[in-house]
């Protein structure tokens, strides 16, 4: 068995293509994870986007908690008997990862950015040396397990007509000592950059904070109203908020187009912007490193540029 479990439905969805994929070259079956009391809905969904098999594991533990879910997904495993299992690279995903591979003695790699089998060995590639390099890792032993990050896979095409089974069980697991109290909400600004099919960053070619609404002006003629940002603006000028961070260690996005201004094109950048389906960049040295990125390079000042930009797509599309 394959084996995906995210708490996150979307990136779910994407990992269950890579994993249908895998499973058809090595001639097994996919099973994905719900954890929590749901009725057979969200099960059926997974079903046609490529699940050949859910286990529902009920309980009462709706809140995340590391230990136990880690001790949930361990009991699935042995019961499905899945060797490779896929779990999405959120913060809960990550930590939940490293305690399973803990308690199965399993191998772990995190932040996958491809997955196949090569010699019929499961390979997956990451990103290391802060981006400058690409990691290619295969596993020892098994199970083995990886999490990967939202976007890097699409879903495969949802078919209502696939079927599959759906499984219920309770497991029980230690209970830890450790309890969770309160959880509190991390304050945004509601920016969702890795769903936007339009970004315009800005980086630190912007001289002031009060710039950043021309970003913001040709993002919202262009509708696509999302502003991205390199991580000065927002770890060390603190501009704009967390969410709006794009990188290496921010956010990775994928839109239609991404308009970088002022943004030089550090590798770290680029890292979490590299797969937008055309790039264009604002920058006033020509030999910056993002025009080795971008589809399309204009040279010059942004305070100049961008206004005109606004104004001419204004013009067009209204
Ligand atoms: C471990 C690690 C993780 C990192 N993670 C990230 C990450 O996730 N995301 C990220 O962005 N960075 C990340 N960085 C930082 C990264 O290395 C760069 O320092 C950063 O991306 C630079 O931001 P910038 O391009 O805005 O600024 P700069 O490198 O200072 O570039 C500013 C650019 O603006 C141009 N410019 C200046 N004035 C104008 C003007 N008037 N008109 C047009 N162009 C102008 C300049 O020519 C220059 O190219 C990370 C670094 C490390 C070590």
């Amino acid at each position: 068995m394959v084996l995906v479990y995210s708490n996150d439905k979307k990136i779910t969805i994407e990992l269950l293509n890579k994993a249908s994929e895998i499973a058809k070259q090595l001639k097994k079956n996919t099973t994905v994870i719900i954890i929590g009391k749901t009725d057979d809905s969200l099960a059926k969904e997974y079903i046609s986007y490529g699940a050949d098999q859910v286990f529902i594991i009920e309980t009462d533990q709706q809140k995340f908690k590391a230990e136990e879910y880690a001790g949930f997904l361990e009991n699935a495993i042995k019961e499905t008997g899945s060797e490779t299992i896929l779990i999405g690279s959120n913060k809960n995903g990550k930590e939940l990862a490293s305690r399973l591979a803990g308690k199965l003695k399993a191998g772990c790699i995190i932040d996958a950015i491809n997955i196949y089998v090569k010699n019929k060995k499961i390979t997956a590639e990451r990103v290391v040396y802060s981006g400058n390099a690409i990691a290619i890792e295969q596993f020892n032993s098994k199970p083995e397990i990886l999490t990967v990050p939202s976007k890097v896979f699409n879903p495969l095409t949802k078919n209502d007509s696939r079927t599959g089974v759906i499984i219920k069980k309770k497991f029980d697991v230690e209970k830890y000592a450790s309890k969770i109290t309160k959880i509190q909400e991390m304050q945004t600004d509601s920016v969702n950059v890795e769903d936007a099919e339009i970004i315009v960053s800005c980086g630190r070619g912007f001289k002031n904070k009060d710039d950043i609404k021309l970003v913001q002006e040709l993002a919202d003629v262009l509708k696509g109203k999302t502003v991205g940002c390199s991580r000065p603006i927002a770890a060390d000028l603190k501009w704009l908020s967390e969410d709006h961070w794009i990188g290496l260690s921010g956010h990775k996005v994928k839109p239609k187009l991404y308009i970088a201004a002022g943004i030089s094109g550090q590798i770290q950048h680029i890292a979490g912007m590299r797969d937008s389906g055309i790039i264009v960049a604002i920058n006033k040295d020509p030999e910056a490193l993002i025009f080795k990125s971008a589809d399309y390079g204009i040279v010059g000042d942004l305070y100049e540029i961008i206004p005109k930009l606004t104004a001419a797509v204004k013009e067009k599309i209204g």
